[in-house]
């Protein structure tokens, strides 16, 4: 297996939640943002812009990294979503 999972090059947080499109209220680690996961009108989905930690109040999506919320919002397996973030590298 010449082929792994590279955590330090996934990309950071706060550019990576901008770049999917979430519009980031507030002004510390956690921000909140309408939640993608469903149909949400008040900003109910927290995200951690150092970690890339993400949590809903409403519908209890979850996830501790970009990776997890990639996989989440878009469907993919670990190693799609690692591939699609630049993360899985060859040795
Ligand atoms: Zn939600």
């Amino acid at each position: 297996m010449l082929r792994s999972f590279e955590r330090e090059r996934l990309p950071d947080p706060l550019g990576y939640f901008e770049a999917e499109g979430l519009r980031l209220f507030g002004r510390k680690s956690w921000r909140s943002t309408l939640c993608c996961f469903h149909q949400d009108s008040n900003p109910s989905l927290r995200v951690n812009v150092e970690t890339g930690a993400y949590r809903c109040m409403a519908c209890g999506a979850k996830g501790g990294d970009v990776l997890a919320f990639h996989r989440a919002r878009h469907g993919l397996s670990f190693v799609q979503a690692a591939r699609d973030l630049g993360a899985w590298g060859a040795a």
